[in-house]
């Protein structure tokens, strides 16, 4: 049995990705202190066979030692994420994405563990040229602006990866593209999707940041897990990034419309600006699109869950799962 750490396996990627881990029959250990995971994500597993979750943070190093000893691969999702939450306290967020990964890889490679490192779109910043190739160039605003120390963050994550890597530890990267399904936080940490949801779901106003034109493309959870499976588990992926995304561009206000539409909702459309949302230190990507060719390629990732098909199976959760 095939024993693998799972790092944040109770957010809303980590654990659809147990959930995947355990049907194939993993034993899988997940850390996670609950600071934007979610109880409710992992209960249904809790008291399984094979199931182990340990409630702590990934910068308890003895802890973490423990654990990698113990297992035979690590994914380490483990982070402080979504634009809001990094706004809210830069300093927090810095802290666990640098220290928490290195920490991981450290002992990762001390005990030589393979490593799935998982990473963001956010590092391309608001480059303009898009889709992203993985060896795009990354274009950040002031450093005065704090929503880029994400990126820079996952940036110095993914470098130290790759020093690791031509140490010859087995790491691999994945870049996530604004993946949303079931599980996705009502309170909208990280996900317009959630945050439309769960106005529409109410009848309140759907709030559209700025004009509405600026675009995502959006991955239903089971498309991200298995991007991230494969780049995990395929021995051509060591020492590489990839993409890990839909490729259809859908803008914010689209995504509105889709939303109320689908929830027959009598909510109306509204647009405030970004100061009203973000505060003053805030600077958004206008177009975000990956180029999957080299996960496509190398690693056989084809996204399969349309958006309007994604969208109908998490608004059915939703409807089951959020407070009105
Ligand atoms: N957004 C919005 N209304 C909301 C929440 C987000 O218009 O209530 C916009 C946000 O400004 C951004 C896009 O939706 O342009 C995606 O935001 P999200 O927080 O989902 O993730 P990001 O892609 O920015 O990391």
């Amino acid at each position: 049995m095939k024993r693998v750490l799972v790092t944040g396996g109770a957010g809303v990627i980590g654990s659809h990705l147990t959930d995947a881990l355990i049907s194939r029959g993993c034993e899988v250990t997940i850390v996670d202190n609950l600071s934007t995971g979610r109880i409710e994500n992992i209960e249904h597993l809790v008291g399984k066979p094979g199931f182990h979750f340990i409630n702590s943070s990934i910068m308890e190093t003895q802890l973490m030692d423990e654990l990698i000893r113990n297992c035979d691969s690590v994914y380490h999702l483990a982070a402080a994420v979504g634009v809001k939450y990094i706004v809210d306290d830069p300093l927090q967020g810095i802290l666990t994405n640098v220290k928490g990964t290195e920490i991981v890889l450290e002992i990762a490679y001390k005990y030589w563990k393979r490593v799935l490192f998982t990473s963001s779109s956010e590092v391309y910043g608001r480059s303009k040229k898009v889709p992203f190739k993985e060896d795009s160039e990354r274009v950040l605003g002031s450093t005065e602006v704090d929503r880029w120390s994400y990126s820079t963050a996952k940036a110095v994550d993914e470098h130290v990866c790759f020093a690791y890597a031509k140490k010859g530890l087995p790491v691999s990267i994945v870049r996530y593209f604004n993946a949303y399904g079931p599980r996705i936080d009502q309170r909208g940490y990280g996900s317009v999707v959630a945050g439309f949801i769960s106005q529409a779901l109410r009848n309140a106003d759907l709030t559209v940041h700025g004009d509405g034109g600026q675009t995502r493309c959006f991955t239903y959870i089971e498309d991200t897990v298995a991007g991230t499976l494969l780049a995990g588990e395929e021995p051509k992926a060591v020492g590489k990034v990839f993409n890990i995304g839909n490729d259809r561009e859908t803008s914010i206000i689209e995504l509105a419309e889709m939303i109320k539409e689908k929830t027959g909702s009598k909510s109306k459309i509204v647009k405030i600006p970004y100061e009203k949302a973000y505060g003053d230190s805030y600077e958004d990507t206008m177009r975000r699109v990956p180029d999957i060719t080299k996960a496509r390629t190398e690693l056989g990732f084809s996204p399969a869950v349309p958006l309007e098909k994604g969208l109908e199976k998490t608004i059915e959760w939703a409807k089951e799962n959020y407070t009105r």
